[in-house]
């Protein structure tokens, strides 16, 4: 207050001053205002002003400079964060070749050959093998989401399918922890939509895998919940296990936090990488939702999953089935065998169109020895090969021991009048295609094989 008395006298004075000369009062009776008006106007300009400034521009200098030092820090964190990106997805990948080999070894021993001991020990290391794959996973994925590197990629699904499916992947494992397993959908519940189906698999599978693994007796319960008004949908998993502890239930969607055991130090195999939930959490939240802890007790626990979702009008069955055909035959590999090269470069096109590379073989003789040494996903055999019958490289190639026990094989027969479907199946193919055939039939007879679980059987 004093200060802005202080401040203000001189101004004051120098309004007076100015004033009387622009009235042009007798100077003489406002001399001591004409003295002290030009005096104290210099002296506050001296004594405030020129501080003032200078303080000022002292103070943006500085500002300037913390500014400056905080982008440098942003920029520096910033490429720290790209080199650990970096350098995380350097490791798994090089951590990911030798466990490739291991897995790969481990699923092709012969288990019936050994010895129950040596079974057992093999056992260990596939699923040692398997969990760490998972916990690289893990790890490479939240490393990518901090990097802000992970995008939605939302293609027209069938959320009925996708949860069912889910629900059927789940079912044997639960059951065989003795626990039951149960799926709801609401009515109103939305099923065709665009989402990102891979992500949402992921998140639903994080939270009924620890459901599963934290229950020990009791039901899991998947329901499919729908909020319209607010365009949006809930997965809500619930469970009868042991029940996220009060001290414990802030911290579990907090990455690189461990958070400990949950209680179940005697059970190992239970402790996973603690890196679940936040992915499931941010994965959501870039889905428009979130995922929440609702309520947990020593009675269980209840997580919800909740995410936009935009309800397509008109459910293009055809368009699904493409992309999920597409999603099926993802780095798949094939082999066409038919001594008819026109009609083996027709098939090559179609596969080629549908996302695989084949390989084109003429004989029977160069089908069998290829398929003795080369493991395919999908193999399309000509009925008539020249030098033998399609089912003949078949029976030669699909023994339990050979690399292509558990191929598709697929009849491509222009005997279509002599021989039906179910001819080669009971010859042992999964699948037919009929010559001439158009890239739809071998859309189709893919989807059914590779779609239909029972179909390929
Ligand atoms: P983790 O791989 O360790 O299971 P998550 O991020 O998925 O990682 O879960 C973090 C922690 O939250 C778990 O270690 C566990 O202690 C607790 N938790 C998660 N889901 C459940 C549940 N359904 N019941 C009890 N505890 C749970």
């Amino acid at each position: 207050m004093l200060t802005l008395i202080i401040i203000s006298i001189p101004f004051v004075n120098f309004i007076i001053w100015i004033l009387l000369y622009i009235f042009n009062v007798q100077r003489d009776d406002f001399s001591i205002f004409l003295i002290i008006g030009p005096v104290t106007t210099t002296i506050s300009v001296v004594v405030i002003i020129i501080p003032f400034l200078v303080v000022w521009s002292r103070l943006f200098r500085q500002l300037e400079y913390e500014a400056s030092r905080a982008s440098k820090a942003q920029n520096e964190a910033e490429r720290l964060l790209a080199q650990r990106t970096e350098f995380v997805a350097y490791v798994s990948h090089e951590i990911r070749n030798p466990l490739n080999g291991i897995i790969g070894i481990a699923e092709g021993l012969d288990s019936s050959k050994l010895d129950p001991n040596t079974q057992k020990n093999i056992g260990i290391i596939r699923s040692s093998a398997h969990d760490l794959m998972y916990i690289l996973n893990d790890i490479l994925d939240m490393s990518k989401i901090d990097q802000g590197q992970v995008e939605l990629n939302p293609s027209e699904v069938s959320l009925h399918d996708l949860l069912t499916q889910i629900y059927n992947f789940w079912k044997a494992r639960a059951e065989n922890s003795g626990l039951k397993f149960e799926i709801y959908f609401c009515d109103t519940f939305p099923d065709y939509v665009n989402i990102d189906a891979q992500r949402f698999r992921q998140v639903v599978n994080n939270l009924v895998s620890n459901a599963i693994k934290y229950s020990e007796k009791g039901t899991i319960l998947i329901s499919a919940e729908c909020d319209p008004p607010n365009r949006r949908a809930e997965i809500i998993v619930q469970d009868t296990g042991i029940g996220v502890p009060p001290a414990m239930q802030k911290q579990i969607f907090h990455p690189y936090k461990q958070v400990g055991t949950n209680g179940q130090k005697d059970q190992p195999s239970k402790i996973g990488t603690g890196l679940g939930l936040p992915i499931a959490r941010r994965l959501a939240r870039l889905m428009g939702g979130d995922v929440k802890l609702v309520e947990s007790s020593r009675a269980g626990s209840k997580f919800k999953f909740s995410f936009a979702v935009e309800p397509l009008p008109t459910p293009n069955k055809a368009k699904i089935q493409s992309a999920r055909l597409e999603d099926a035959l993802h780095k798949k590999t094939a082999l066409i065998a038919d001594d008819s090269m026109a009609s083996a470069i027709v098939a090559r096109e179609h596969l080629n169109k549908l996302g695989l590379q084949s390989t084109l073989l003429r004989s029977g003789q160069d089908a069998i020895h290829k398929l003795q040494n080369q493991q395919f996903d999908i193999i399309l055999l000509d009925d008539d090969l020249g030098d033998m019958r399609g089912s003949q490289v078949l029976e030669k190639s699909k023994t339990p021991t050979a690399p292509n026990a558990n191929s598709i094989f697929i009849a491509y027969t222009g005997r279509v009048e002599q021989a039906s479907r179910q001819d080669f199946s009971r010859a042992g193919f999964n699948g037919y295609i009929p010559k001439p055939a158009l890239l739809d039939d071998v859309k189709d007879e893919l989807a059914r094989i590779l779609l239909e679980p029972k179909a390929a059987k």
